[in-house]
């Protein structure tokens, strides 16, 4: 096939997400065009170790033909029904497979198209739970600076990313958001201990002060992801849980880059946080991101409130739990099972950390962190560790491009760099990442 053309059919054609309007129809992308394992493959056919795992998803890596042949058997046998009116045996399992391994009672999964679907549907159920309570005015949703939870009108509200909210409108009413919870910008000498008791009073005075009766649910990741791979205070997700039982808000738990092995357990609320949300968020490493779905995970709890009702949960896609999707997902979940991958990545855990933490004594980085297969690293050419707000705004592209002469793709923030390879990475490969890293880093210093 001739694809002399394609970066100029890129340009002309593809409006790409979060196109800047400066660049528009002059940008030079890096096509990627092949991958197997944990590379991706160039358009010049050179191998890059994929720094971001495609986008925080590509658990299982890249190439897997026993995916390939998953997804074509189903679309062989069935490639898609309307999930309104009737269903199909391999979303139906789905369902089940993974309601056995989210927290607590969550068992009642609705399928969406991805994570902001996910987290739409969520608010949306949240209000709709309310509406049939009784108790209209019970709306509001509390979130946070920097979190990221999508891109339609609802997710997109509540999303607490400054840079981002500034060129579209939002439901202002809809959303209400708490300081940044980054331990690095406590205060002078002021403990760890003393900034939990902070992050957890700004909850608290929240609520008080829109009135319980007028906030519906508060919103967080369990680790604050492409805000920069955010690590809150030990302790926090479970102090805001309790908080939010005292006043009656329900907590959503978006685990959209969590769940699925990231932290190296199928959700991180329950076995890392030690919480059990009222819902979880999901889409990304579901399906290893060889196919497009996201869930919300409702808890039995919630459903009892409105089950039996004269009312319809009026939210939905055609292509909620479509076939192919959960086809692939429940062999992304077979692999990730056979593999024991879950604990594969707790056991390199330790190794990509350190590695990431060694990071620090660059000149440019003011901060490295990190938990699990997540990791962030900030950088500053101006020394002002604060300076996450684009002040240095090319400083990440700049890495990018000096780790890809190398040999990695990195996802560039502003001025932060954030990783999370597939979870196959192997020590050896989180070692010649980390090498590359520092390469390219030195190379932008
Ligand atoms: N929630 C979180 C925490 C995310 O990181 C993302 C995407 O990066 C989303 C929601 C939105 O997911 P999607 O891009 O699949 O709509």
């Amino acid at each position: 096939m001739d694809n002399s053309n394609v970066k100029h059919w890129d340009n002309d054609h593809f409006l790409h997400p979060w196109e800047g309007m400066a660049t528009l129809g002059k940008n030079d992308r890096t096509f990627i065009e092949g991958a197997s394992g944990i590379h991706v493959m160039n358009e010049k056919g050179e191998r890059l170790i994929d720094g971001p795992g495609g986008m925080w998803c590509t658990q299982i890596g890249y190439g897997r033909e026993e995916m390939a042949e998953a997804m074509a058997e189903q679309a062989r046998n069935l490639a898609y029904f309307s999930p309104f009116n009737n269903s199909n045996s391999t979303t139906a399992r789905f369902a089940r497979e993974i309601a056995k391994r989210a927290p607590g009672d969550l068992n009642n999964v609705f399928f969406t198209t991805g994570g902001s679907t996910a987290v739409d549907t969520a608010i949306r159920f949240v209000h709709f739970r309310n509406n049939l309570l009784g108790r209209p005015e019970k709306k509001k949703i509390i979130s946070r600076q920097k979190a990221y939870h999508g891109s339609t009108f609802l997710a997109a509200s509540v999303s607490g990313k400054e840079r981002d909210r500034h060129w579209l409108d939002k439901a202002d009413d809809l959303a209400h958001f708490l300081p940044d919870v980054n331990p690095l910008y406590r205060a002078p000498g002021q403990s760890e201990e003393s900034f939990l008791k902070e992050k957890v009073s700004d909850l608290e005075n929240a609520i008080v002060a829109l009135g319980p009766e007028n906030v519906a649910a508060f919103i967080a990741e369990p680790v604050l992801a492409s805000g920069g791979v955010i690590v809150p205070p030990k302790g926090y997700h479970e102090s805001c849980l309790n908080i939010c039982k005292k006043y009656d808000v329900l907590y959503i738990s978006d685990e959209v880059v969590t769940a699925f092995g990231r932290l190296g357990h199928w959700f991180a609320s329950e076995t890392v946080f030690g919480i059990q949300p009222d819902i979880v968020t999901c889409a990304k490493g579901m399906t290893s991101g060889y196919a497009p779905m996201g869930a919300a995970i409702i808890s039995d709890r919630l459903i009892a409130d409105v089950a039996g009702k004269d009312a319809t949960f009026s939210n939905g896609y055609t292509y909620s739990g479509h076939p192919v999707s959960a086809a692939a997902g429940l062999k992304s979940m077979e692999i990730i099972e056979r593999e024991k991958l879950l604990e594969h990545v707790r056991r390199v855990t330790p190794i990509f950390q350190d590695q990431l933490q060694q990071l620090g004594q660059i000149d440019i980085v003011t901060d490295v962190r990190g938990m699990g297969l997540m990791g962030c690293v900030q950088c500053s050419v101006d020394g002002d560790p604060q300076s996450d707000l684009g002040c240095d705004y090319e400083i990440g592209s700049q890495i990018d491009i000096e780790c890809q002469k190398r040999g990695l793709l990195v996802r560039p923030v502003i001025n932060m760099c954030v990783l999370s390879p597939p979870l196959i990475i192997s020590e050896s490969e989180i070692e010649q990442m980390f090498d590359v890293l520092r390469k390219g880093l030195e190379a932008t210093s």
